[in-house]
């Protein structure tokens, strides 16, 4: 059994956002912590196995909106120096897109012990989602996470990445950026693109296109994430996909919310 050790700072996936993706790892010390300092994206069905924390949100899109992460930093430092066991809780695996690497240096710096306990990162959430493997080995040998959030002109993947899946992180509500950089970097306009906002969660939505008219994806309700790449081809959903000649006509029927 994993107990939540005073004085000791563990920085924990949450996984995806279904409660049942946590590790059993998080689940016990979530159990049993003091303090738990989470993100925004972390749900309230993951926060209900903290029974006796005192549970703080410090994501920057709630009412905490100014918290920086020097003071997130400080938080961890200061509660675990006051002989609190306490979880940094972060959406999907802690070392992905997720700051990690300062704080890890802040706890280093004031010698607090720490431990970090992977979660289920998006892109896996994602590819079981639609069932697709993203080292399907007809079509890819590497995956690339990227994020969304570049510098405007900067290359999502480098060229030797020319046969990966792609999966981006943080694509923001515009896509045609991110499109434009796909195709600069050579990708063909039919190679499949697919937005999954919410994965794992009750109210997920995909939307699934081609490159060619991924500019006219709206992506559903945040968290969303872009998968792109051959491996994501599926006849099954072969009337789900938005063309650029329109949507096909069941996606219409079956799907109105999403568009
Ligand atoms: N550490 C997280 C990523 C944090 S960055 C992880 O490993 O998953 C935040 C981004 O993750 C979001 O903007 C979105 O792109 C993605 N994301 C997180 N949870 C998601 C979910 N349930 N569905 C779709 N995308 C998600």
């Amino acid at each position: 059994m994993t107990a939540a050790l005073p004085g000791t700072v563990y920085l924990v996936g949450a996984g995806p956002g279904d409660p049942e993706l946590l590790t059993l790892k998080a689940a016990r010390l979530l159990a049993g912590a003091d303090v738990v300092l989470h993100d925004d994206l972390v749900p309230a069905a993951v926060l209900e196995h903290a029974a006796r924390a005192i549970v703080i949100n410090v994501g920057k899109r709630c009412g905490h909106k100014n918290i920086s992460q020097e003071q997130i930093d400080a938080m961890m430092v200061d509660y675990a120096r006051r002989g609190l066991s306490v979880i940094r809780l972060k959406s999907g695996d802690p070392l992905v897109f997720g700051r990690a690497g300062e704080e890890i240096d802040a706890l280093r710096a004031a010698a607090i012990p720490f431990e970090v306990v992977p979660g289920i990162t998006a892109a896996f959430a994602a590819a079981a989602a639609l069932e697709r493997p993203l080292t399907d080995r007809r079509n890819a040998s590497s995956i690339s996470f990227s994020s969304g959030h570049h510098a405007p002109d900067s290359p999502l993947a480098p060229a030797s990445l020319a046969g990966a899946t792609r999966v981006i992180y943080m694509p923001g509500r515009n896509l045609a950026r991110i499109a434009g950089q796909l195709r600069s970097e050579g990708l063909p306009a039919s190679v499949p693109c697919v937005v999954i906002s919410r994965a794992a969660q009750p109210d997920q939505q995909i939307q699934r296109t081609t490159l060619s008219a991924l500019d006219r994806i709206l992506p559903g309700p945040a968290p969303a994430i872009l998968l792109v790449g051959e491996v994501l081809r599926d006849d099954k959903a072969a009337g789900e996909w938005l063309t650029t000649s329109g949507l096909a006509a069941s996606s219409i029927a079956s799907q109105p919310a999403e568009i």
